[in-house]
Order: C-alpha cells, then structure tokens, then sequence
C-alpha cells in the first residue's frame, strides 16, 4: 500500500465482500454493520460506552446560572464568553471533519463511532450556544464569535489542526487520515483543558454550576472521544506497517509537543486576569494530559511522569473514563450513568 495515495470513497454497498470488515481502511466490507460479526468486537463496548453518555443542553435547567450571572466581576464574565465562543470554534470543526473520515473507513463499526462522535460535537456546539443565549444577547454573541475567530493566539493554536484537517480533506490518503487522527487527539485531549478549568474553577466557588455540569458532560464525551481515535489509530498502524515508520512515530511526538507548547500559551492568555487558578500549575497539568494522550498511543511520556496536579478538574476518574489504566484489547463492558450526586460537582 502506498501510504501516499489517495484512498477511495467507499462504496456504500459492496455485496461480494463479507460484512466482517478486512480492515479500518481499504478493507474489503460489505458496508453492511452486524455489530455481532465485527473485526474488533471491544469497538461495540465503546459504542455502548458513548451511547450511555447521551444528554443534551436542554436537559440542563439554566435558571441558577442566570441568576449568578449579574453577580460576576466582568473580568469572570469576560473570560466566560471569551472561552465559550473560543471552545465552540473548536468544536465547530469536528462535526464534518468526522463525517468525512466516514466515507474512507472500509470497517462499518467503526464508521458507525464516527457518526456518533460527530453527532456528540453537534450537540456540543449547541450547549455552548444554549449557554450564550441564556446569559448575553445575540448582538453580544456575535461580537464574541468575531473575537474568537480573530484572535491571534487562537488561530496560532487551531492552525496546526486546521492545516491538518484541510490535507486529509484535499487529499485523504493513509498519511494524512494518520496526521488527522494526531491532531484530533490534540484538539480534544488537549486543547479543551484551560477553558474546561476555567468553568470548574468557578464551580469550586458554587458559580455557574449548571455551565459547569454541561462542561462536565462535554469534557466526558471528549476524553472517550480522544480514547477512541487513540485506539483507532493503533489499528491504523497495526494493520498498515507502512505507516509504522519511526517518522510517523516522532511526528506523534512533534506535534503533541507544539499542542503541549500552543495550549500553555493560550492557558497565559485567558487565564491570567483569573485569581486561584495557578498558571504553572496548569502548565505541569497539561503535561499531565499530554502523556496521557501518549500512553494511550502506546508511547512512552514525553514529560515527566507526574499525578495529575490539579485534580479537581476531574470531574469523573480515570476509572470511569476508559482512561490509560486499563489496556484497550483487554478492556471489558462497563456502563456508565450520568452526573449524579454522588458523582458529580460534590465531589470538587
Ligand atoms: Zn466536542
Ligand atoms: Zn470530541
């Protein structure tokens, strides 16, 4: 296989060949999912797992938000809106970025993940916005949407994604589904982690609990989602030794690198005017996730090896995120259950 060459569009239907995919890309699949006759059967559990963890924005009543708004500095609200708008920038690209990942998936089951991962981002998109339209104006929100996409810091760090994301979609070939997959473990194992600290920040002081419990919610769909490409990209490289190259490998750690780097940097910029949270604290937390990401691929930290530094901005452990603990192929069901007294905001 030439790593370099674009691949197909799949067909949606091939009858000749198996429903049991022959591979992730360029399988022979029949396009029919039976998810009892599936290459990778833990893909099931983990299609369970995302499943469980459905909600959407109106769920969540804003009533108690609304009320504490008028009660914040305007640097709290300030730094509110400017990280809302920016993360629902980031989200923004990974709905169709998702669905088109799709169409050059040979293995059903996993097509049907990324249709439920893409569907989640949607849903994502719409909190952010559920949250704004609670609190501020539309003319407001417009101005903080135009900030967002004009702020230098934050293109310097959505760049690189973009750029990756762009590639695959002018020329989808193994390399870049490879690249796209990177960065998407950067964007959303990552990237999200200043403005998630932010909103649990202020629901340490009993401020925006029901923003925070959406931000819960989407920091949970976010680790599995950083899990699952993690784990996809695993097979990726498995069944395409081709890919397998020490240059591929040192690319993982490049770019983790710069994420790392693009992350502390916008951690400086939104964070700074916020009394309590500490930036070098921060710093060594993303780290933290940073190695996390990298052991989910298998590879060795790239920083030193530390517990988590600030871990009240953990919501939900590790144990109950499929995080690096347990190994992948060995991994058994596990039901998940919402946000519940015992294990949600009680708990920071
Ligand atoms: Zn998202
Ligand atoms: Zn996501």
């Amino acid at each position: 296989m030439d790593i370099h060459l674009p691949l197909s569009r799949i067909k949606l239907l091939n009858p000749e060949f198996p429903n049991k995919s022959t591979g992730i890309i360029n399988g022979k699949s029949s396009g029919l999912l039976n998810w009892n006759d599936i290459a990778y059967p833990q893909i099931y559990d983990l299609y369970q797992t995302l499943l469980s963890n459905f909600w959407k924005a109106q769920e969540i009543n804003m009533q108690d938000d609304i009320k504490q708004w008028d009660f914040l500095s305007s640097t709290e609200k300030d730094v509110f809106l400017r990280i809302n708008t920016q993360l629902a920038c980031l989200d923004s690209l990974q709905t169709p970025t998702m669905c088109q990942v799709m169409d050059y998936v040979s293995d059903s089951s996993f097509k049907a993940i990324f249709a439920v991962i893409a569907q989640q981002e949607a849903v994502h998109n719409e909190s952010y916005s559920y949250i704004l339209s609670s609190l501020v104006p539309l003319n407001e929100q417009k101005v903080w949407f135009n900030q967002a996409k004009n702020d230098p810091i934050v293109q310097k760090r959505n760049q690189l994604i973009l750029d990756a994301y762009e590639c695959f979609r002018e020329n989808p070939t193994p390399q870049n589904l490879f690249q796209l997959g990177v960065n998407s473990i950067n964007l959303e194992g990552i990237y999200f982690y200043a403005g998630f600290a932010f909103f649990y920040h202020l629901a340490r002081q009993q401020k925006m609990l029901k923003t925070s419990t959406m931000i819960s919610y989407i920091q949970r769909d976010e680790m599995q989602h950083a899990y699952f490409m993690a784990q996809f990209l695993r097979i990726l490289l498995t069944e395409n030794p081709d890919l397998h190259t020490e240059a591929n490998i040192d690319y993982v750690y490049k770019v983790v690198g710069q994420a790392v780097r693009l992350e502390k940097e916008w951690a400086h910029m939104i964070l700074k005017d916020i009394d309590g949270i500490e930036l070098s604290e921060y710093e060594r937390y993303t780290e933290y996730l940073a190695n996390k990401r990298l052991r989910q691929l298998g590879l060795q930290n790239l920083y030193k090896e530390r517990v988590n530094p600030m871990p009240w901005i953990h919501v939900f452990s590790d144990e109950m995120m499929n995080g690096t603990k347990s190994d992948f192929f060995e991994q058994k069901s596990r039901s998940y259950a919402k946000v519940t007294q015992s294990n949600g905001f009680d708990e920071l």
